[in-house]
């Protein structure tokens, strides 16, 4: 078995121990039952907070007023949270009462989706209140509940089904799409930030299709920051050909659809992003008009960073329906003259040696970048004395 179930029934036991109850609870049992892999898992407990950090060395209260903590064990971090209810979104970000409750069943009944509220114990035995085995058997996602008030105490919940159509590649009950289809517009008043959260994995996701269908069905995107301003962004959405590990480059295939009538940057504000995600995003869109004028250029892959060469392929995929392969772009960035400027047989102090009647200034830089450009690209080669007879020829050192 997966070491880190191995852990955490270690630390249930540690718990167990001490009197109190618990088990695994959320995705980690979904994606078990599923046989997916499983990268981190949530604990449910009857013991309080306190009472979690009096039993381990080392317990990080990363949102302690909700009954969750972090336990560190072995090397592996496990999210133990009491079991609780909860009312009242009042901010739309976190509830505005939690209520620590005794029974495992009355925290499963938080939870978002059947498939979301099953409990296992420490012998991987099942504790199903709502039906959730069947809803993973079936491949549907049901509210825990009735659909719509629970829509309406958190409106990202709907957002949340859509993304698990992607990555579960589930559909949606009828009675649960209905609800989703009366409380939609109830999204607006969630945070941005959940928001991204959800549909950076909704677009990762394999069935991101249909998700990005049951969304546009459910006028998701007449909600959502400047998708409503046009609906052409998302009739760009249903035509997008690949998943995109991140919602910047969802973004930089809309920009590049649109002309770049909405930078990327503007994008990025609107769903919070970062600044590393906004030059990602542009690194790959240059690379990608780069593209569309040269195709794959010796300058287009020095200039791509090895980690975009992934994306930039499943762009060129979403874009221009083109097929490179990320071999492709690592068998040219071996053959690549040089790999960065430093490479470079003449340097800049070099290049002051040539032009002793010249201060510091732009021209240096100017030159540098030519000498870089043509040696990528395999004009010259990457000589000092090619080099400097190439400078000396096309940029004549003035006489005095
Ligand atoms: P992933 O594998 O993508 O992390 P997950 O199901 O673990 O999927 P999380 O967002 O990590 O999703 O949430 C963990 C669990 O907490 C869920 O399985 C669900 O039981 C519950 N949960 C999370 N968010 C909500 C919510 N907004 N409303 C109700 N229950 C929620
Ligand atoms: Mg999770």
């Amino acid at each position: 078995m997966n070491p880190l179930f191995n852990h955490a029934i270690e630390v249930i036991e540690t718990i167990e121990q001490a009197g109190y109850q618990a088990y695994i609870v959320g995705g980690a049992v979904r994606d078990y039952l599923l046989k997916r892999s499983v990268n981190d898992i949530d604990l449910a407990t009857s013991a309080k907070p306190a009472q979690i950090q009096a039993l381990f060395e080392s317990v990080i209260p990363v949102g302690i007023e909700h009954g969750t903590v972090l336990v560190r064990y072995k090397g592996y971090s496990f999210e133990v949270t009491t079991f609780r209810t909860e009312s009242g979104y009042s901010d739309y970000r976190h509830p505005d009462h939690v209520a620590f409750v005794n029974r495992i069943e009355d925290d499963l009944a938080r939870r978002d989706f059947t498939c979301n509220a099953i409990a296992m114990t420490k012998q991987l035995a099942i504790i199903d209140p709502y039906r959730g085995l069947d809803a993973l058997a079936k491949g549907y996602l049901r509210a825990v509940g009735n659909p719509s008030e629970r829509f309406i105490e958190d409106p990202l919940r709907m957002l949340r089904a859509f993304r698990f159509v992607s990555q579960l590649q589930f559909t949606i009950e009828p009675e649960t799409k209905l609800a989703i289809h009366h409380n939609i517009k109830l999204i607006e008043r969630v945070a941005i930030e959940r928001i991204t959260v959800e549909l950076n994995k909704l677009f990762k996701g394999p069935n991101y299709q249909l998700a990005v269908q049951y969304s546009s069905q459910a006028t998701l995107f007449n909600y959502l920051p400047i998708f409503k301003e046009d609906n052409s962004y998302t009739d760009l959405l249903v035509k997008l050909k690949s998943s995109l590990p991140k919602l910047i480059f969802v973004f930089v295939y809309l920009v590049d659809q649109m002309n770049r009538e909405i930078t990327l940057k503007q994008w990025a504000k609107a769903f919070h992003l970062t600044n590393k995600d906004v030059n990602e995003g542009e690194t790959v869109l240059q690379a990608v008009l780069l593209y569309r004028k040269v195709k794959l250029s010796n300058w287009l892959v020095y200039q791509l960073p090895e980690k975009l060469d992934q994306v930039f392929c499943l762009l060129l995929l979403a874009i221009e329906t083109i097929v490179v392969e990320v071999s492709e772009l690592q068998l040219r960035r071996q053959l690549l003259p040089i790999n960065n400027r430093s490479e470079l047989s003449l340097n800049g102090s070099d290049l002051i040696k040539l032009y002793p009647d010249r201060s510091k200034g732009k021209w240096l830089s100017n030159y540098l970048a030519e000498i870089e450009y043509l040696v990528v690209e395999g004009t010259i080669t990457n000589n000092y004395q090619e080099i400097k007879e190439w400078i000396l020829t096309c940029h004549p050192p003035e006489k005095s």
